[in-house]
């Protein structure tokens, strides 16, 4: 960790206070960092703008990949005032940037009740016994898809 590491989570801290402070949203802020240079900044918005999956990370994630015109966040660090909820791990896993450094931990928000244990606990249940309903239906016609995928020859993997 060096002094520049410290002076994007102090930017992240900040971040997330000032999305408080406006009533952006909650108190979460997230930097993306490339070459030593912000891509992008983002705070939690779920509230003001009614979208549940806009956590900090998520959004920075969006900015970074909108300004970098990619869908990996390569040789990219996330700084994020708080260690990520599985939703939030989930999308880092998927933009694969090469570090996170996160400042509170999920012990410190569960504390202030933003406490996402109980998503790790549904992760680990069967499908069926989870609180949401989750209920396979026709999946012959669905699997097309993936076959008409397999078989394109102009696809972008990733
Ligand atoms: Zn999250």
């Amino acid at each position: 960790m060096t002094e520049r590491d410290k002076y994007f989570m102090g930017r992240a801290i900040t971040v997330a206070q000032q999305g408080m402070t406006s009533n952006t949203g909650g108190p979460f802020g997230a930097v993306v960092v490339k070459d030593d240079q912000i891509i992008a900044e983002g705070c939690n918005s779920v509230t003001s703008t009614n979208d549940p999956t806009a956590h900090a990370e998520v959004v920075a994630i969006r900015k970074a990949c909108a300004e970098l015109k990619t869908f990996q966040l390569d040789n990219c660090i996330l700084y994020t005032s708080c260690e990520p909820c599985p939703m939030c791990l989930g999308a880092i896993y998927w933009a694969r940037p090469m570090k996170v450094f996160y400042g509170c931990t999920k012990e410190d928000a569960a504390a202030i009740n933003f406490d996402d244990q109980f998503i790790y606990d549904e992760i680990d249940k069967k499908i069926d016994a989870r609180q949401i309903n989750f209920v396979g239906l026709m999946r012959e016609e669905a699997v097309k898809v993936f076959e008409q995928w397999e078989a394109k020859t102009d696809r972008t993997t990733y």
